[in-house]
Order: C-alpha cells, then structure tokens, then sequence
C-alpha cells in the first residue's frame, strides 16, 4: 500500500477527532488528525464539570489529556488548516491544506466541530480584538477588575459570565429571551454573584468605541439609558457548522447545516463519516461526551468499512450477527 495514503484522515482537533484517533489506533488503522489548532471549541472553556472521572478540569487540560492519548497510541498530527477535500476515481481522498499541501486517505472523518456565531451588529467586526471578544477563558484575563458585558443565554454564556465574575469588576448578562436556558448549575452560581447583573429581554444594538469598546447600546432601556459603558464584549451566542468542507464534499445536511448522519455516523458520501458537533447525531445535544461517542462510533464504521473493502469480515460485524456486545 501507498505509505503515504492514511486509512482515515480525521479533519478536527476536539474530542471527537481525538476519540476517533484513538479508537482507530485500536483497530490498527493508520490515522492522522488535522486541524489548525489543539482542542476545539471545548479548548475554549475554562471549567468542565460534567466529564466522567473529572469533578472539574479546564477545557485545555482534558483537551491535551485526549490528545496525549492519541499520540501514545500512535496518531500522527498534522497543524494545518484543510480548505479542500475530492474524492478520487478509485475511491481514496484528496485534502489539501491553506498552504497548498496534500494528504491520501481511503476515508475521512469530518470532526470539524462548530465556529462561533456572530451578532452582526454595527462595530462588531470593528472592534474585534479591541473588547470584542468570543472567547472568556482566552481574553477574560484581560479584563482584570473592569466592567463587561456577556452576551447570550446558554451553558457558554453562563460558564463565560461566572468565570468573568471571578476576574471583571462588573458583569452585565445580557439576553434576549425572557428566561436564563443554561444549566441551573450555573443559574444558582451566577444568581448568588454580587458581581453578576442579569438582563433579560434584552438585545445589544450596536457597539461603540474609538480604538477599544467603550460602549454598547440595548434595544431596552437599563436604568433609564438607552447605553451602557463596559470595557470589554464577550459574545457567547453559541455555534454553527462551518460550511466550506461540507460544501466540498457536498454532503446532506439539516436546514441548520448540520451533517445529516446515520447510526454508525456515515454521511451521505461513501468512505465520508462526520462525528461531533458538526452532525445530526446525539440528539443534537452537544458535549464532550456526546462527541467522543461518535467519534468512536465513526472509527468502528470505518473499521467495517475498511475491511468490508478488503472482503475481510471483522469481530464487531460478526459479534453484531450473534447480538454480543463489544
Ligand atoms: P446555545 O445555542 O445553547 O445558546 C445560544 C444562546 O445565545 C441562546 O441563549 C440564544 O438565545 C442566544 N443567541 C443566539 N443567537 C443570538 C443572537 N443573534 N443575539 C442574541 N442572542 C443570541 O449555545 P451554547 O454555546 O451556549 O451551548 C452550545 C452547547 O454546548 C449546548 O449543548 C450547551 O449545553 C453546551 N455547553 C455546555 C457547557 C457546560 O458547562 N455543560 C458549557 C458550554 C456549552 P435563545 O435562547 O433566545 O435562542
């Protein structure tokens, strides 16, 4: 065989990419996971409370945890954004990289999780960088006894806002809908935050400042003012597919984006398998856990798949016929 054609190529560095990895290293699959950074989305986090065996860990920490993982079991890591991925005449796949570079593989698994949303109002881009923020535990740090705001009403924007709440001066919660949907976790943390002010029914206009945010203004009066002053955004509205490889691919997706997925995480393009928060999958519920789960899901197909290839009946399809569990 072609030593440079993989068996699976996994797109993304997050959990499921990292499970996958894993389990593929398991079935002897030769394997390499790529992507432009370590960890994904859940990297981002400051604080993982709900992963089996870890009360508490940061989001970078069980990141590397899994990475490490990989890498004792075998997996080769390529840091390299893939803008390209074709299918080839006999069946293999074509993915070139930002920098023109090219990598074989008889499958690929799209981990390639979610980007953040933007509010796509008036200043945002503008300020990016400059007290615009989309990540807490990245920026928080910045903001060290100043006044933010934290856009959002999800388990991001909660978890952003009870971090800022040990950092900033003043946390101003905003969101739009009536009542907070996050965690009742971080309900109770944040309600009991003299720091933390909530406003609901509440939406951010537009973002004001000459070389940094000085200024936000709401669609609903607060105290009276149309504007509030802060010194920093951090805008957790949560997330949404990235397009362009499914795009390449042209995989089915849902009317959101998402990859529609089987059971066994295949897509709609043969040799082609998506895990994680990019997919139908988990009831759309997105955690680490979920993600690793299909992640490993997605290397036992293309086990199966691989070998079905090679006419070579594998242990899980004939444990699957006498109904064991393995
Ligand atoms: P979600 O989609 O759950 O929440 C997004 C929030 O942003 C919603 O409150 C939504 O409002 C609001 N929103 C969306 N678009 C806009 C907009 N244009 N303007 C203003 N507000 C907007 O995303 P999350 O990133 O919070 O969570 C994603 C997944 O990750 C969830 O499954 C979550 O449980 C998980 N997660 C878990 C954590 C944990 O600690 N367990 C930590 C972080 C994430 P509305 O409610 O009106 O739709």
């Amino acid at each position: 065989m072609d030593k440079s054609m993989y068996d699976i190529v996994i797109v993304g560095m997050g959990p499921a990419g990292y499970t996958a990895s894993i389990y593929a290293s398991r079935y002897k699959l030769k394997n390499q996971v790529i992507g432009k950074l370590m960890g994904g989305l859940i990297g981002e986090s400051h604080k993982v409370c709900n992963y089996p065996t870890e009360d508490e860990i940061s989001g970078l920490e069980l990141m590397m945890k899994m990475q490490q993982h990989a890498k004792n079991l075998g997996a080769s890591e390529l840091y390299e954004g893939i803008v390209d991925i074709q299918r080839r005449t006999d069946g293999t796949f074509c993915l070139t990289t930002e920098q023109g570079n090219k990598t074989y593989g008889r499958s690929v698994l799209l981990a390639t999780g979610l980007k953040h949303r933007t509010l796509n109002v008036p200043g945002e881009q503008e300020l990016r960088g400059r007290g615009v923020a989309y990540c807490a535990t990245c920026d928080g740090f910045f903001y060290r006894n100043k006044t933010v705001a934290v856009i959002g009403g999800g388990d991001s924007a909660l978890s952003a806002a009870v971090y800022l709440s040990e950092i900033a001066k003043k946390v101003y919660l905003i969101y739009r809908g009536e009542k907070l949907r996050g965690e009742p976790a971080w309900i109770d943390l944040l309600s009991g935050s003299e720091k933390v002010e909530i406003l609901c029914n509440t939406n951010v206009t537009a973002i004001h400042g000459t070389n940094r945010v000085e200024r936000i203004d709401l669609d609903q009066p607060y105290n009276g003012a149309s504007s509030l002053n802060i010194d920093g955004i951090f805008i957790e509205i949560g997330a949404e597919p990235d397009r362009t490889l499914i795009s390449s691919l042209g995989l089915e997706t849902d009317s959101k984006g998402y990859v529609v997925v089987g059971p066994d995480q295949s897509t709609s393009l043969d040799g082609v398998y998506a895990a994680g928060d990019i997919t139908t999958a988990s009831n759309y519920f997105k955690q680490v856990i979920t993600a690793s789960s299909e992640g490993a899901i997605a290397a036992q197909s293309i086990f199966s798949y691989l070998s079905r290839q090679t006419g070579v009946r594998t242990s899980v399809e004939t444990a699957k016929t006498i109904k064991v569990r393995v």
